[in-house]
């Protein structure tokens, strides 16, 4: 006998839950709805964290998705500070850390992920920091203020306080505009050729590499982080680049090398994952009334005919959405672009379709500027757009995604979609 029955249990206190939640009373103002996360907040958004949190232009209250009395009025319980430790899918239920057994009728595994922990020597020294949960961005908030103040004086201006980023992923770009913006001085260690390697192509991380170092980020390309060094603390992060060694002071390291799925609640159950939780267009696992969202799920992308693990806000949000919705009997099916946005410093970027079945890339517009604007195409082997990346406020916004949504064929167009004189809509065709 379980310890409370409810219609709905949504795992993981994040933005693919909480819209989950939303969708679900959108759909059934009645059905009992339990809301279960191990952080110690309710579910707020985390793209700030990098940025206007970190710069003080964004307070605590402003980050949630909800305000408190909405889980109230719309009689969406929520268990703050505990975690799901096991699934029974045979009994429909789930326990708690606590021993405490929920049964339900549809279950919402929208766990998330963490950021991927570094393993070099010094690691675990205490002022290397990771960046993904609220705790994570005070902890930084907190290293940037002490370093301003009281840190090592910086190489060749006045000014205190110096960092060292490791990963340059769209995370760990966000974090060196960010510290450099508020005054750090800021060394990235980049692994690959370029920034966003694993992402977009030369032309998009050059200009990103350079939009940084214009703002005085010191960045080191084919640099990989090899050592912490330091007496009790991080003083020093050792690089390698090619045959040669680096030492960077500084007065604090972050590192941000990717993301760990949360998929340990699937232990002793058959649903299929691989890096993430696999599920259809319709957000459901392979046990039918389970259903995965978000940042833990890889959803079946129809244009792409693959599953894929959209790590991002809009997707996190969509998925949610899209698995409220059917836990609720409706008939909701993925079907968007997928599409994100990020910011470094103040440049804006945006990023829609698949990059890792780009062939050769097109770009539209000036890269070299300090404030560059462009639009870099990724056309895969077919001849079709498979990826849009925008960098700089991005024109015409709205065309854009329909290049990847058609899978629209560039074949001996090439010359008019570098040129922004001509419109895109004209390339776009008759229904454009
Ligand atoms: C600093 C930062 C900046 C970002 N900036 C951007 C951006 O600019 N643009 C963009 O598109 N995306 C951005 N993202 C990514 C975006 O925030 C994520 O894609 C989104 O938060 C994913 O939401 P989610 O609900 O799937 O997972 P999460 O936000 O990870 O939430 C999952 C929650 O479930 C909890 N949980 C895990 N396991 C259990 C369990 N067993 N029991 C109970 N609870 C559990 C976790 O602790 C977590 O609180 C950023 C992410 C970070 C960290």
């Amino acid at each position: 006998m379980s310890d409370l029955h409810v219609r709905y249990l949504l795992v993981g206190g994040g933005v693919a839950a909480s819209h989950a939640a939303q969708e679900i009373r959108r759909l059934d103002a009645n059905g009992e709805l339990l809301l279960v996360g191990q952080e110690n907040t309710r579910p707020y958004h985390r793209p700030p964290l990098s940025k206007e949190f970190l710069l003080g232009r964004r307070g605590h209250e402003e980050l949630f998705t909800h305000p408190a009395e909405w889980f109230v009025e719309h009689r969406v319980r929520l268990r703050t500070s505990q975690r799901v430790s096991r699934l029974d899918i045979h009994r429909h239920s789930a326990t708690l850390a606590n021993g405490e057994e929920i049964s339900f009728d549809h279950l919402l595994i929208a766990t998330g992920g963490g950021a991927k922990r570094l393993s070099v020597p010094g690691a675990a020294l205490p002022n290397l920091l990771y960046l993904r949960t609220l705790e994570d961005a005070e902890r930084l908030g907190h290293a940037m203020d002490k370093a301003r103040r009281e840190g090592r004086p910086h190489p060749d201006k006045a000014g205190r306080g110096r960092a060292v980023v490791i990963g340059a992923g769209v995370l760990g770009l966000e974090i060196a505009g960010t510290l450099s913006t508020a005054g750090l001085h800021v060394d990235l260690a980049v692994a690959g050729e370029h920034p966003w390697d694993h992402l977009a192509g030369e032309t998009t991380g050059k200009a990103l590499a350079r939009f940084l170092g214009w703002r005085g980020v010191a960045v080191h390309l084919n640099s990989r982080a090899v050592r912490l060094e330091g007496d009790g603390r991080v003083q020093r992060v050792i690089l390698a680049c090619g045959g040669a060694v680096e030492s960077l002071e500084c007065d604090f390291a972050v590192a941000a090398v990717g993301l760990e799925v949360h998929k340990e609640i699937l232990r002793g159950t058959p649903i299929i994952a691989e890096k993430a939780i696999l599920v259809d267009q319709r957000c459901r696992t392979n046990i039918g009334h389970i259903y995965a969202a978000g940042d833990c799920a890889a959803i079946f992308d129809p244009l792409f005919g693959k599953h894929r693990l959209l790590d991002h806000w809009d997707s996190a949000a969509l998925t949610g959405r899209i698995a409220g919705a059917n836990m609720a009997g409706m008939e909701a099916s993925f079907d968007a672009v997928s599409h994100f946005e990020s910011r470094v410093a103040d440049l804006e970027l945006n990023v829609w379709g698949e990059g890792k079945i780009v062939d050769r890339r097109i770009v539209r517009g000036s890269a070299g500027a300090p404030s560059p604007r462009f639009v870099e195409f990724g056309v895969a082997a077919d001849g079709r757009v498979a990826q849009i990346i925008t960098v700089g406020p991005p024109t015409e916004a709205d065309i854009l995604p329909e290049f990847v949504r058609r899978r629209l064929r560039i074949d001996g167009n090439e010359e008019r979609l570098k040129d922004p004189a001509v419109p895109l809509r004209e390339l776009l065709g008759p229904d454009g």
